[in-house]
């Protein structure tokens, strides 16, 4: 067989989120390990709240020591107007992996990254994937960097590049989408500190509001920035007609729960944020032939679950684990992988039908 003169690399993964940099981590001490991100930093994404769990994979990578950075708040529990007007407190006190956090979400992405640096795994960004093809080496991967297409050969592909699951869809595997959730949200800043989430279900959507970091505000003052977004479907979101985050604010006084934060506001400091897509949905097939898809790219929840960023997490040591103690070639592989998705995916499924048979 003629050797292929590409640069070689045992495993490739698209995207340097929370979920590739895991498995980037998790993997590196035992393959070599190319990382490819878009993005030239990693700039602030939605969604803030780390599950308390979390702290065990980063203990397990020895990492546990970012989350002591002070932008990141504590999380110290949820209030929960969740089919009932009286507040139900899920307090992090009695969770044995203790609290949670409301992370500065870039400046932890950009921690993870700082971290696959360290660990010597080749950190390409910004490359942006463009297509991939198997040959009897392996896979070829082609991405743009520089204004230049670069090509790399790899043994297996890991896709962990979110929702758009690029190379999965490359790949022609179809994405099924189990509702049409839509969010859309205001930041601003207050003038009280309260280190809790809240959610509050309204109607037919659900309102969510946490404590965010911002280093614009002055250390010690009684402030604090917040983010607050509400999650419906789109035909609610658009007739609301929601141009000016005003327009957001006086539909979130109206919310159980949110009027004592409304009341401490600054007005003038709030900032309307874009509409997202914030819908469950799931993979056909999340591996094939040298191929895994991790996280979202693989399954996305509901944000109601604030568990997004530890699945992330999660489905990268679980693949790592497997690939570790099976190496990167065993015909398994793919099999036992997709069962372990599958699991999350119906356990995710059946917690999601009984939090919302509660105010149907
Ligand atoms: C409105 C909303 C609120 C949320 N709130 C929470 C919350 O409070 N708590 C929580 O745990 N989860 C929350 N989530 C979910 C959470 O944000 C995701 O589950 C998490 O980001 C998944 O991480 P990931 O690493 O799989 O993917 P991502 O974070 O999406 O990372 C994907 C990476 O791939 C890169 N990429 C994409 N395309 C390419 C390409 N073509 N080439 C190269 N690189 C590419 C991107 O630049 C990015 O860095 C929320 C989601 C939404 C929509």
């Amino acid at each position: 067989m003629i050797k292929s003169h590409l640069p070689k690399t045992q495993v490739v993964i698209i995207g340097s989120g929370i979920g590739g940099c895991i498995a980037a981590l998790a993997l590196a001490p035992h393959y070599s390990v190319t990382l490819i991100d878009k993005a030239p930093v990693q700039q602030n994404k939605v969604g803030e709240s780390l599950a308390p769990a979390a702290i065990r994979i980063l203990k397990q990578l020895n990492l546990q020591h970012l989350l002591s950075d002070p932008r990141h708040i504590v999380g110290q529990g949820t209030l929960s107007y969740w089919g009932s007007d009286e507040p139900t407190l899920i307090d992090n006190l009695k969770n044995p992996d203790g609290f949670g956090w409301h992370l500065d979400r870039s400046y932890f992405e950009n921690q993870l990254r700082a971290a696959c640096h360290i660990a010597n795994i080749h950190c390409i960004w910004p490359a942006q994937l463009n297509g991939s093809t198997m040959t009897s080496h392996g896979w070829e991967i082609e991405y743009e960097s520089d204004s230049k297409t670069h090509r790399l050969m790899s043994d297996i592909v890991i896709d962990a590049s979110g929702r758009h699951c690029v190379f999965a869809r490359q790949q022609g595997i179809a994405r099924h989408q189990f509702d049409k959730l839509m969010s859309i949200g205001f930041t601003a800043n207050l003038n009280i500190t309260k280190n809790v989430a809240i959610i509050s279900h309204t109607d037919d959507s659900w309102w969510y509001s946490a404590p965010i970091h911002q280093s614009d505000l002055n250390p010690g003052a009684y402030q604090q920035k917040r983010i607050f977004s509400w999650y419906a479907e789109p035909h609610a979101i658009k007739k609301a007609q929601i141009h000016t985050p005003q327009v957001l604010l006086q539909h979130a006084q109206e919310v159980p729960g949110f009027q004592t934060l409304i009341s401490q506001l600054d007005h003038s400091s709030a900032t309307l944020h874009p509409m997202l897509a914030a819908n469950s949905s799931k993979l056909e097939s999340c591996s094939g032939n040298a191929w895994f898809a991790i996280g979202d790219s693989a399954i996305s929840f509901d944000p109601l679950s604030s568990q997004g960023m530890f699945n992330a997490m999660a489905c990268a040591i679980q693949l790592s684990e497997l690939l570790i103690d099976k190496g990167l070639a065993h015909t398994d592989n793919q099999r036992i992988y997709q069962q372990q998705v599958d699991k999350i995916w119906q356990s995710y499924l059946a917690h999601r039908a009984l939090y919302y048979k509660m105010v149907s």
